[in-house]
């Protein structure tokens, strides 16, 4: 059993993984200063509530811990391009009071939130880890950043940490009450599933891709899964294993379309849409090559069937929290 620090537990995929680290019999602390998560995901007397810029207030926490999980950050490329300075100041920023704060109290394992977004429109798909850095949104910039700087801390503090880029993250385990609660959301299946709701179509953004029906392509992977890789990155650097970088996805892409009719199969309903402009900044594909982290960690996708992850939106977009 370890004691692990969780920075941004009350989110969505930071809440999902605490379960899982409880469940692994884990000692867990939760950092949230509650800006973007929400209080009812998280165990009342694990939640501490605290800005993460606020080094001499995260420290105290820190007694004791033998690994790091740092979710706390904020995540909408759209927002990110009308407020770079508050995603540079909130999610570098944030991170480098983190990682002071560390130093301080000698806590040398992280494994940290990152995002296929530090690829921007990659060359070769399947995307492998080795592929440059390239991002397009200061949402990309930032993590991209906190990643150089993990490389830095490496060498210079001995900080091990292990970068999780996250491809779209999605569905939810109603069983524990937790899923997708973004406010405004922009993701695409929650926005499926609240167009049927509400009967306003939800906009397709762009059919003129070289794709196979012209729509965006991207890599669906289960929260339940990223969850899953977490625990996996902690158990690596809890027996000494090295810095790494993992892409987090199935390696199987399907396009907006795609999903548009799986939620319509698995719902029984049909989702009212119109086609929309291409949004900006969006790439045509993004798929993982995830071999490392299937090599590496032993990971395995479990749930991140399509149909399976839409099941479990659904479920919890009908249930609600618990
Ligand atoms: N998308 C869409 N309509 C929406 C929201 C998203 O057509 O209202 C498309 C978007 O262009 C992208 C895919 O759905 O191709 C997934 O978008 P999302 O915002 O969920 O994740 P991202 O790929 O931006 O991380």
């Amino acid at each position: 059993m370890s004691k692990i620090l969780v920075t941004g537990g009350a989110g969505y995929i930071g809440s999902i993984t605490t379960r899982h680290l409880l469940a692994q019999g884990h000692q867990v602390v939760v950092l949230d200063d509650l800006s973007r998560g929400h209080r009812h995901t998280t165990p009342p007397e694990l939640l501490r509530i605290v800005h993460l810029q606020d080094t001499a207030q995260v420290e105290p926490h820190l007694e004791g811990v033998d690994a790091v999980v740092h979710f706390a950050a904020y995540i909408a490329v759209g927002e990110s391009t009308r407020e770079p300075e508050l995603y540079f100041s909130n999610n570098i920023g944030g991170s480098l009071s983190l990682f002071a704060a560390m130093a301080r109290m000698g806590v040398k394992r992280l494994v940290f939130s990152s995002t296929a977004a530090v690829y921007g429109n990659p060359e070769k798909v399947p995307i492998p880890e080795d592929a440059p850095f390239g991002p397009v949104s200061p949402y990309g910039e930032s993590k991209t950043t906190v990643e150089r700087i993990l490389g830095q801390l490496d060498q210079f503090r001995g900080l091990r940490s292990v970068a999780l880029r996250y491809f779209n993250a999605c569905g939810a385990e109603p069983e524990n009450g937790l899923g997708e609660e973004h406010e405004p959301e922009t993701h695409l299946i929650p926005l499926l599933l609240r167009a049927i709701e509400s009967g306003q179509p939800v906009q397709i953004f762009g059919t003129d891709y070289p794709t196979s029906d012209g729509t965006c392509v991207r890599d669906y992977i289960h929260v339940s899964d990223l969850a899953d890789a977490h625990v996996a990155a902690l158990n690596h650097l809890m027996k000494g294993g090295a810095s790494a970088q993992f892409n987090v996805g199935t390696g199987r892409g399907e396009t907006v379309m795609e999903v548009l009719r799986v939620v319509e199969e698995v719902t029984g309903k049909k989702v009212p849409f119109t086609i929309a402009p291409r949004r900006d900044g969006d790439a045509a594909e993004l798929v993982a090559d995830s071999t490392k982290l299937r090599r590496t960690l032993g990971w395995e996708p479990r749930r991140s069937e399509l149909r399976q992850i839409v099941e479990d939106a659904w479920t919890f977009f009908q249930r609600g929290r618990g």
